[in-house]
Formats: structure tokens, C-alpha cells, sequence
């Protein structure tokens, strides 16, 4: 559900600290965010430890990622704001760069998608309720700019309306939205977790 900045902001908090605690926020990595009751989007300011967040820490931009409040914005808002205006039922998205999922889109170089299948995990994803299923995730190569990058992204979506609203960027990380906080928070956990799988099947050779 949508919330007032208020209510917001101590979620986003805590997701920077559990996300720190995990190591997957080092430096001054990552942003987090949380769509809100007035259309805008409360979201972390540039360049702040995410673990070490306080609640000047967030600010608030508008749908196309203009500042509302005079503080500054992450180069990567833009990622945020376009997901949120892609799918309505995303409302928190967190982007993190966890080491599973940053090695693994390296290893997974020229593929621009890549589909995990059997894995007990899998079930953390809207819809999925056997570890049998399928589910597709968008990698998309690195880059500093972000309307090209967002601009890819849009064209995935379309392409697939009914993909978890997830996607690595290779070498760089991955981005997660969701109906909440913790949803968001769950979901980042256990793709880290189905790509270390990944990664650990490929060095024993049973990759597919
Ligand atoms: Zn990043």
C-alpha cells in the first residue's frame, strides 16, 4: 500500500540497516525507496551509508525523479520512479548490490535474460507455488546513463507484463520492487540466495 512520507521513512531505515547487516550495501551503495499517498516518491538521498541512515537521509522527488525538497538525488532515482510508473503494483523498491547477483551477471555475459527453475525459493514470487516453475529475470548490461538504461528496462517490461518486477544490471546489481518494504526485502534475499545457487551449480559443472 501506498504511505504518508511519515510512516515511510522508518521503513526505509530499517531495510538500509537489514540490507547493510547482509553486506549487500557497502560503501555508499544502493538507493531504497517507497511510493507515497500523494503520487511523489520518498527515497535516499546521494552518496549516505546505507546503514547508517537517518531520517534526513530521505527525500521526497516527484514521478520523473525532480527533487521536491531541495536535497539531492541519487543518479540512479530514475530507475526508481520508472519502475514505479511501469507497474502500479510495485510500491517499495529496493536496489542493492548483493555479490551473488553482481557476479552472476557477469558470468552470464550476452544473456539478456535468464530463467531459474527448481529451486524451493522460487516460491517467494507472486504466483509461484511449486518449486517446478519457471521464473524469468530481465540482466541488463551496465551503464552510467540512466535514461538509456530505463529506457531498456521499459521495453522488457512491455514485452513481459507478467515478470516479477526484478532485475539485475551486470557487474552492478539488482533492483527488486514489491507491494511493500519487506516484500521487497524478502524477494532481494531469496534471488541473492537462488543465484548463489546459480553460481555454485556452474562451478561444479552442472550448470544447464
Ligand atoms: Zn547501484
Amino acid at each position: 500500500m501506498t504511505l504518508s512520507y511519515d510512516q515511510a521513512v522508518p521503513l526505509l531505515l530499517d531495510a538500509g540497516a537489514r540490507l547493510d547487516a547482509r553486506g549487500w550495501v557497502a560503501a555508499t551503495g544502493g538507493n531504497l525507496s517507497h511510493r507515497l499517498v500523494d503520487g511523489s516518491v520518498a527515497i535516499t538521498v546521494s552518496g549516505r551509508h546505507k546503514g547508517d541512515l537517518v531520517a534526513d537521509d530521505i527525500m521526497r522527488v516527484d514521478m520523473a525523479g525532480a527533487a521536491l525538497d531541495g536535497k539531492k538525488p541519487s543518479a540512479e532515482t530514475p530507475l526508481h520512479t520508472g519502475l514505479y510508473r511501469l507497474r502500479p503494483d510495485v510500491n517499495a523498491i529496493l536496489h542493492s548490490h548483493p555479490r551473488s547477483s553482481v557476479l552472476f551477471g557477469l558470468a552470464r555475459e550476452g544473456e539478456g535474460a535468464v530463467t531459474l527453475t527448481g529451486y524451493e525459493f522460487l516460491k517467494v514470487f507472486p504466483g509461484v507455488y511449486t518449486h517446478e516453475a519457471s521464473v524469468t529475470l530481465a540482466v541488463f548490461p551496465n551503464t552510467q546513463n540512466m535514461s538509456a538504461l530505463q529506457r531498456q528496462v521499459d521495453a522488457w517490461f512491455a514485452a513481459n507484463p507478467q515478470a516479477p518486477a526484478v532485475y539485475l544490471v551486470r557487474g552492478h546489481g539488482l533492483t527488486v520492487g514489491a507491494a511493500t518494504v519487506d516484500g521487497a526485502r524478502y524477494t532481494t534475499e531469496a534471488i541473492e540466495e537462488l543465484l548463489a545457487y546459480e553460481l555454485g551449480r556452474g562451478r561444479l559443472q552442472w550448470a544447464p
